[in-house]
């Protein structure tokens, strides 16, 4: 059994699925979701679709894998069940690749206030309310609110937070200034706003140097040491004092294990991850993988990323070592193979960094695009996210400028139906 669809879960179901064994899947979602490309849903880059993958696609291919769409609640480790809303499933042999929850450190109002950006749903969300904001702005009279409007808050120095800033600033000072001609463009700020001396923390310093001056001259107001201390509806407040006025707090500062993991008796390591065997396995239970996001696996004394090929390249070793079992051989450890790191900024700028040699600027941008395009799943997937690409680079627009329910219904509560 296979709990989870993400890169974790995927892998290892591809790997099951070539040998005679039986495996069931199960997701909240019937989706598989491309994280890496979410922050294009909310700069209204990507259509949402264009970035997850049905799967039951995935298993037309695959007759001895079975898919059960559900909420995982509880695992009973000593029985050998997982539970879901209306049945308990038994297993063999059980790998959990539940992936991670935003981490907002205890921060005052973030978990209210802020915008997280971890599901398809919440980059539908950020779009809108973005969107909206400039939909407010355009008729706003009052100077204060109209600002405080148009000015956007991202939180984290981080990969997701660099790129969702590149991304917004492109489509503020790009198309949404073709859109709202009578807005003052000094009006807009987008803000980003890290904890450490800079960005990109564990890159080499020509690349967090290129990023930082890069995002700088596209407008991006980058506060470095600027720990946040509180965030309420309309506020951004930092450590130093000062404080931000915005609707918009974006937070893509860190991410955690999920707490449920250690109330199933997995058993906690850093930043909530599940401590597992160097096999993967989780002690105690031989029969119980946890790979991807979920585990705390090391390498060389540190933790290893949160990052897709980790969890590939785990989904895929904690199957191996399940097919090592049924065959009655020994689980061998994991190893991690680095492919390197890349980060986008904007058009024609990325950092990337492989085999230890490190690329900036056009090349790196090129590099980012054709990885991010080859691991797509799905041809129609690359084929549309190629066009969208294409059309916003030739003609410097955005195609999926829409405003979806959630937000205009909040605007419009006239709209809903409370009646039960
Ligand atoms: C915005 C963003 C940008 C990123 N950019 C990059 C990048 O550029 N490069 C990179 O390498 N990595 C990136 N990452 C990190 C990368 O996406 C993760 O490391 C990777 O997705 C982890 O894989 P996983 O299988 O462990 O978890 P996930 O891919 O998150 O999958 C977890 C699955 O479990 C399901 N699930 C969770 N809880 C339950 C439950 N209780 N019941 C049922 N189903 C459940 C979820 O629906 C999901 O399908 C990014 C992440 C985010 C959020």
């Amino acid at each position: 059994m296979i709990l989870g669809a993400g890169f974790a879960g995927l892998w290892a179901l591809r790997r099951l699925a070539q040998v005679p064994v039986d495996v069931l899947l199960i997701d909240r979602q019937n989706y598989h979701t491309f994280l890496p490309l979410l922050y294009q849903v909310a700069a209204a880059e990507l259509e949402p679709e264009e970035i997850a993958y049905p799967v039951r696609s995935v298993l037309r291919t695959m007759p001895n894998a079975q898919f059960l769409m559900a909420e995982v609640r509880h695992i009973d480790l000593a029985a050998r069940r997982v539970e879901v809303a209306d049945r308990a499933v038994p297993y063999d042999f059980l790998v959990v690749a539940l992936g991670s929850i935003t981490h907002f450190y205890g921060v005052p109002g973030a978990a209210e206030h802020a915008f997280p950006l971890k599901t398809l749903d919440h980059g539908v969300d950020l779009r809108s309310h973005i969107l909206t904001c400039f939909e407010r702005a355009v008729h706003e009279p009052d100077t204060v609110r109209r600002r405080r409007a148009l000015a956007f808050a991202i939180v984290g120095g981080g990969p997701t937070g660099v790129e969702f800033a590149g991304a917004l600033a492109e489509l503020i000072h790009g198309p949404l200034t073709k859109d709202y001609p009578s807005l003052d463009i000094r009006e807009i700020r987008v803000v980003l706003v890290e904890a450490l001396d800079s960005l990109l923390p564990g890159l080499p310093q020509r690349l967090r140097d290129y990023a930082l001056s890069r995002l700088r001259s596209m407008g991006v107001q980058v506060l470095l040491q600027s720990p946040v201390t509180r965030v309420t509806a309309d506020s951004l407040h930092l450590r130093d004092g000062a404080v931000v006025l915005t609707e918009t707090v974006v937070w893509t500062a860190g991410v955690r294990g999920d707490p449920l993991a250690q109330a199933w008796g997995l058993p906690a390591g850093r930043g909530g991850r599940v401590t597992v065997r160097p096999s993967l396995q989780s002690p105690g239970y031989a029969e119980v993988y946890v790979v991807g996001d979920l585990a705390n696996v090391e390498a060389e004394s540190h933790p290893l990323p949160m990052i897709a090929p980790v969890a590939i390249q785990q989904g895929e070793a904690a199957a191996q070592n399940i097919l090592r079992q049924v065959r009655g051989a020994t689980p061998v450890p994991f190893r991690y193979r680095d492919r390197g790191t890349m980060v986008a900024i904007g058009r024609n700028a990325a950092v990337a960094e492989f085999r230890g040699r490190a690329f900036t600027g056009f090349s790196a941008w090129v590099l980012w695009l054709s990885v991010h395009l080859f691991n797509l799943i799905g041809f129609r997937n690359r084929l549309l996210v190629l066009i969208n690409w294409a059309w916003d680079y030739f003609f410097f627009e955005r195609a999926v400028r829409l405003i979806v329910p959630s937000e205009a219904a909040k605007a419009r509560p006239d709209l809903l139906d409370a009646t039960p």
